[in-house]
Protein backbone atom coordinates (compact mmCIF):
# COMPACT_ATOMS: atom_id res chain seq x y z
CA UNK A 1 0.00 0.00 0.00
CA UNK A 2 2.98 2.49 0.69
CA UNK A 3 5.70 1.20 -1.65
CA UNK A 4 7.64 3.69 -2.85
CA UNK A 5 6.64 6.20 0.21
CA UNK A 6 8.88 7.63 2.65
CA UNK A 7 8.77 7.91 6.18
CA UNK A 8 10.38 9.56 8.59
CA UNK A 9 9.84 8.88 12.70
CA UNK A 10 11.15 10.83 15.20
CA UNK A 11 12.18 8.50 18.24
CA UNK A 12 12.00 5.70 16.42
CA UNK A 13 14.50 3.40 18.27
CA UNK A 14 11.91 2.13 20.37
CA UNK A 15 8.28 2.16 22.18
CA UNK A 16 5.56 3.40 19.82
CA UNK A 17 7.84 5.14 17.04
CA UNK A 18 9.47 2.08 16.78
CA UNK A 19 6.09 0.50 16.59
CA UNK A 20 4.77 2.99 14.13
CA UNK A 21 8.04 2.21 11.80
CA UNK A 22 7.81 -1.66 12.41
CA UNK A 23 4.10 -1.26 10.52
CA UNK A 24 4.74 1.39 7.71
CA UNK A 25 7.86 -0.79 6.98
CA UNK A 26 5.09 -3.88 7.05
CA UNK A 27 2.72 -1.42 4.48
CA UNK A 28 5.74 -1.17 2.44
CA UNK A 29 6.97 2.31 3.03
CA UNK A 30 10.54 3.19 3.33
CA UNK A 31 11.53 4.37 6.90
CA UNK A 32 13.77 6.78 8.62
CA UNK A 33 14.37 5.51 11.95
CA UNK A 34 15.94 8.55 14.82
CA UNK A 35 16.74 9.35 17.89
CA UNK A 36 19.76 11.89 19.19
CA UNK A 37 21.81 8.47 20.12
CA UNK A 38 24.14 7.19 17.36
CA UNK A 39 25.45 4.19 18.01
CA UNK A 40 25.69 0.34 16.00
CA UNK A 41 22.66 -0.97 17.37
CA UNK A 42 20.85 1.76 16.35
CA UNK A 43 22.09 1.54 12.51
CA UNK A 44 21.36 -2.12 13.39
CA UNK A 45 17.93 -1.89 14.27
CA UNK A 46 17.00 -0.02 10.97
CA UNK A 47 18.86 -2.55 8.83
CA UNK A 48 17.08 -5.54 10.46
CA UNK A 49 13.84 -3.59 10.08
CA UNK A 50 14.48 -3.01 6.06
CA UNK A 51 15.58 -6.69 5.89
CA UNK A 52 12.17 -8.30 7.76
CA UNK A 53 9.82 -6.01 5.29
CA UNK A 54 11.86 -5.46 1.70
CA UNK A 55 12.37 -1.96 2.09
CA UNK A 56 14.82 0.51 2.45
CA UNK A 57 15.43 1.70 6.37
CA UNK A 58 17.68 3.88 7.40
CA UNK A 59 19.23 5.27 10.08
CA UNK A 60 19.75 9.19 11.20
CA UNK A 61 20.60 10.50 14.37
CA UNK A 62 19.23 13.77 15.34
CA UNK A 63 18.44 15.60 18.84
CA UNK A 64 14.99 16.94 18.50
CA UNK A 65 15.72 19.69 21.33
CA UNK A 66 17.31 21.24 18.80
CA UNK A 67 15.82 23.23 16.09
CA UNK A 68 18.16 23.21 13.47
CA UNK A 69 19.12 19.20 14.05
CA UNK A 70 15.15 18.66 13.55
CA UNK A 71 15.47 20.68 10.26
CA UNK A 72 18.13 18.76 9.17
CA UNK A 73 16.86 15.57 9.68
CA UNK A 74 14.41 15.78 7.13
CA UNK A 75 16.63 17.59 4.76
CA UNK A 76 18.82 14.55 5.13
CA UNK A 77 16.58 12.37 4.58
CA UNK A 78 16.12 13.60 1.24
CA UNK A 79 12.18 12.77 0.97
CA UNK A 80 9.46 12.77 3.38
CA UNK A 81 5.99 11.71 2.32
CA UNK A 82 5.10 10.90 5.74
CA UNK A 83 6.30 12.38 8.85
CA UNK A 84 5.15 10.86 12.07
CA UNK A 85 6.35 13.53 14.90
CA UNK A 86 6.39 11.29 18.19
CA UNK A 87 9.98 12.15 19.85
CA UNK A 88 8.97 12.86 23.40
CA UNK A 89 10.26 12.76 27.13
CA UNK A 90 8.04 13.12 30.40
CA UNK A 91 8.99 15.17 34.14
CA UNK A 92 6.81 15.28 36.17
CA UNK A 93 6.64 18.20 39.23
CA UNK A 94 4.56 20.67 40.81
CA UNK A 95 4.75 24.05 39.10
CA UNK A 96 6.42 26.04 41.77
CA UNK A 97 9.53 22.78 41.67
CA UNK A 98 9.07 22.37 38.23
CA UNK A 99 12.86 22.73 36.76
CA UNK A 100 13.53 25.54 34.25
CA UNK A 101 15.70 23.04 32.18
CA UNK A 102 12.84 20.45 31.93
CA UNK A 103 10.20 22.91 30.87
CA UNK A 104 12.10 24.12 28.00
CA UNK A 105 13.47 20.41 27.19
CA UNK A 106 9.78 19.03 27.03
CA UNK A 107 8.25 21.98 24.72
CA UNK A 108 11.48 21.65 22.62
CA UNK A 109 11.19 17.96 21.73
CA UNK A 110 7.50 16.95 22.14
CA UNK A 111 6.43 20.44 20.40
CA UNK A 112 8.86 22.44 19.26
CA UNK A 113 10.48 19.31 17.17
CA UNK A 114 7.18 19.05 15.29
CA UNK A 115 7.32 22.32 14.22
CA UNK A 116 10.39 22.33 12.60
CA UNK A 117 10.23 18.99 10.89
CA UNK A 118 6.76 19.71 9.37
CA UNK A 119 8.20 23.37 8.20
CA UNK A 120 10.78 21.40 5.56
CA UNK A 121 8.74 18.58 4.91
CA UNK A 122 5.70 20.45 3.60
CA UNK A 123 7.43 21.19 0.43
CA UNK A 124 8.17 18.34 -0.47
CA UNK A 125 4.83 16.85 0.01
CA UNK A 126 3.94 19.98 -1.77
CA UNK A 127 5.69 19.09 -4.56
CA UNK A 128 4.24 15.69 -5.14
CA UNK A 129 0.53 16.71 -4.87
CA UNK A 130 0.41 13.82 -1.29
CA UNK A 131 1.66 13.68 1.99
CA UNK A 132 0.69 12.85 5.55
CA UNK A 133 1.75 14.49 9.24
CA UNK A 134 0.98 12.24 11.74
CA UNK A 135 1.60 13.77 15.39
CA UNK A 136 1.82 11.65 18.47
CA UNK A 137 0.34 13.66 20.95
CA UNK A 138 -1.51 12.01 23.73
CA UNK A 139 -4.74 11.68 26.11
CA UNK A 140 -2.93 14.41 27.93
CA UNK A 141 -2.88 16.59 24.53
CA UNK A 142 -6.78 16.64 25.45
CA UNK A 143 -6.59 16.73 29.18
CA UNK A 144 -4.60 17.17 32.12
CA UNK A 145 -3.68 15.69 35.35
CA UNK A 146 -1.67 17.24 37.77
CA UNK A 147 2.19 18.01 38.12
CA UNK A 148 2.65 17.33 33.95
CA UNK A 149 2.43 21.12 33.23
CA UNK A 150 4.72 21.04 30.79
CA UNK A 151 3.74 17.82 28.94
CA UNK A 152 -0.39 18.68 29.10
CA UNK A 153 1.59 22.03 27.72
CA UNK A 154 2.94 20.40 24.89
CA UNK A 155 0.90 17.79 23.75
CA UNK A 156 -2.75 20.41 24.04
CA UNK A 157 0.56 22.14 21.57
CA UNK A 158 0.95 19.30 19.37
CA UNK A 159 -3.03 18.83 18.69
CA UNK A 160 -3.41 22.68 17.83
CA UNK A 161 -0.25 22.85 15.73
CA UNK A 162 -2.11 19.50 14.23
CA UNK A 163 -5.06 21.37 13.02
CA UNK A 164 -3.19 24.19 11.43
CA UNK A 165 -0.96 21.90 9.53
CA UNK A 166 -4.02 20.71 8.50
CA UNK A 167 -5.87 23.86 7.36
CA UNK A 168 -2.96 25.21 5.58
CA UNK A 169 -3.14 21.69 3.65
CA UNK A 170 -6.11 21.21 2.98
CA UNK A 171 -7.29 20.32 -0.77
CA UNK A 172 -3.72 19.54 -1.62
CA UNK A 173 -3.41 15.98 -0.87
CA UNK A 174 -1.88 16.29 2.53
CA UNK A 175 -3.20 15.44 5.52
CA UNK A 176 -2.34 15.82 9.29
CA UNK A 177 -4.05 14.52 12.27
CA UNK A 178 -2.85 14.33 16.01
CA UNK A 179 -3.17 10.47 17.39
CA UNK A 180 -3.83 10.56 21.03
CA UNK A 181 -2.83 7.61 22.67
CA UNK A 182 -3.75 6.37 26.48
CA UNK A 183 -1.24 4.52 28.15
CA UNK A 184 0.58 2.22 26.05
CA UNK A 185 3.19 -0.44 27.32
CA UNK A 186 6.33 0.92 25.90
CA UNK A 187 9.63 -0.10 27.35
CA UNK A 188 9.40 2.86 29.67
CA UNK A 189 6.01 2.03 31.16
CA UNK A 190 7.20 -1.85 31.75
CA UNK A 191 9.90 -0.05 33.71
CA UNK A 192 7.77 1.78 36.11
CA UNK A 193 5.69 -1.49 37.15
CA UNK A 194 8.61 -2.92 39.55
CA UNK A 195 8.80 -0.07 41.20
CA UNK A 196 4.80 0.61 41.88
CA UNK A 197 4.26 -3.12 42.97
CA UNK A 198 6.94 -2.41 45.37
CA UNK A 199 5.19 1.17 46.53
CA UNK A 200 1.71 -0.29 46.69
CA UNK A 201 2.35 -3.77 47.62
CA UNK A 202 0.65 -5.66 44.86
CA UNK A 203 1.27 -7.83 42.77
CA UNK A 204 1.97 -6.84 39.15
CA UNK A 205 -1.82 -7.33 37.16
CA UNK A 206 -3.18 -5.56 40.28
CA UNK A 207 -0.86 -2.38 39.94
CA UNK A 208 -1.42 -2.35 36.54
CA UNK A 209 -5.35 -2.25 36.34
CA UNK A 210 -5.69 -0.38 39.40
CA UNK A 211 -2.93 1.73 39.76
CA UNK A 212 -1.80 2.82 36.56
CA UNK A 213 -4.53 2.20 34.10
CA UNK A 214 -6.91 3.80 37.04
CA UNK A 215 -8.14 6.31 34.19
CA UNK A 216 -8.46 4.17 31.19
CA UNK A 217 -11.54 2.17 31.38
CA UNK A 218 -10.67 -0.74 29.49
CA UNK A 219 -7.76 -1.26 32.19
CA UNK A 220 -5.92 -2.72 29.54
CA UNK A 221 -2.78 -0.77 27.43
CA UNK A 222 -2.75 0.35 24.51
CA UNK A 223 -0.08 -1.62 22.46
CA UNK A 224 2.64 -0.40 20.16
CA UNK A 225 0.90 -2.45 17.23
CA UNK A 226 -2.33 -0.56 17.26
CA UNK A 227 -0.41 2.59 17.67
CA UNK A 228 1.34 1.19 13.85
CA UNK A 229 -2.33 0.49 12.50
CA UNK A 230 -3.98 3.54 13.81
CA UNK A 231 -0.46 5.77 11.50
CA UNK A 232 -0.89 3.15 9.06
CA UNK A 233 -4.65 3.92 8.37
CA UNK A 234 -4.04 7.57 8.39
CA UNK A 235 -2.20 6.83 4.96
CA UNK A 236 -4.64 5.16 3.71
CA UNK A 237 -7.20 6.37 1.01
CA UNK A 238 -10.24 5.65 3.14
CA UNK A 239 -8.26 8.54 5.66
CA UNK A 240 -8.27 11.16 2.64
CA UNK A 241 -10.80 13.14 3.75
CA UNK A 242 -9.39 12.59 7.72
CA UNK A 243 -7.87 15.67 8.55
CA UNK A 244 -7.51 18.58 11.39
CA UNK A 245 -8.65 16.17 13.81
CA UNK A 246 -7.45 14.19 16.78
CA UNK A 247 -7.62 9.85 17.12
CA UNK A 248 -8.02 8.30 20.91
CA UNK A 249 -6.50 5.42 20.80
CA UNK A 250 -7.51 5.20 24.90
CA UNK A 251 -9.26 2.62 26.07
CA UNK A 252 -12.01 5.02 26.70
CA UNK A 253 -9.98 7.72 29.02
CA UNK A 254 -11.40 10.52 27.19
CA UNK A 255 -15.07 9.49 27.04
CA UNK A 256 -14.81 10.01 30.88
P1 LIG B 1 9.98 5.94 24.66
O1 LIG B 1 10.85 6.56 25.70
O2 LIG B 1 9.99 4.45 24.50
O3 LIG B 1 10.28 6.59 23.24
C1 LIG B 1 10.64 7.93 23.09
C2 LIG B 1 11.52 8.02 21.88
O4 LIG B 1 11.93 9.37 21.71
C3 LIG B 1 12.78 7.17 22.00
O5 LIG B 1 13.07 6.57 20.77
C4 LIG B 1 13.83 8.19 22.39
O6 LIG B 1 15.13 7.79 22.00
C5 LIG B 1 13.34 9.38 21.60
N1 LIG B 1 13.88 10.65 22.06
C6 LIG B 1 13.89 11.16 23.33
N2 LIG B 1 14.53 12.34 23.34
C7 LIG B 1 14.92 12.58 22.06
C8 LIG B 1 15.65 13.63 21.43
N3 LIG B 1 16.11 14.68 22.13
N4 LIG B 1 15.89 13.53 20.10
C9 LIG B 1 15.47 12.45 19.38
N5 LIG B 1 14.78 11.43 19.93
C10 LIG B 1 14.51 11.50 21.25
O7 LIG B 1 8.52 6.47 24.94
P2 LIG B 1 7.12 6.15 24.23
O8 LIG B 1 6.23 5.77 25.33
O9 LIG B 1 7.28 5.27 23.07
O10 LIG B 1 6.71 7.62 23.74
C11 LIG B 1 6.67 8.01 22.38
C12 LIG B 1 5.69 9.16 22.20
O11 LIG B 1 4.39 8.73 22.57
C13 LIG B 1 6.02 10.37 23.07
O12 LIG B 1 5.75 11.56 22.36
C14 LIG B 1 5.04 10.22 24.23
O13 LIG B 1 4.72 11.45 24.82
C15 LIG B 1 3.84 9.62 23.51
N6 LIG B 1 2.90 8.92 24.40
C16 LIG B 1 3.30 7.80 25.10
C17 LIG B 1 2.37 7.15 25.93
C18 LIG B 1 2.71 5.90 26.72
O14 LIG B 1 1.91 5.48 27.57
N7 LIG B 1 3.83 5.25 26.49
C19 LIG B 1 1.08 7.66 26.04
C20 LIG B 1 0.73 8.81 25.32
C21 LIG B 1 1.66 9.42 24.49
Amino acid sequence: MLKGKTAIITGSNSGIGLGVAEELARAGADVVINSFTDRPEDHALAADIGKRHGVTARYIAADMSNGDACRALVEQAGACDILVNNAGIQFVAGIEEFPVDKWNAIIAINLSSAFHTTAVALPMMRAKGWGRVINIASAHGLTASPFKSAYVAAKHGVVGLSKVTALECAGQGITCNAICPGYVLTPLVEAQIPDQMKKHNMDRDTVIKQVMLERQPSRQFATVEQLGGTAVYLCSDAAAQVTGTTISVDGGWTAM
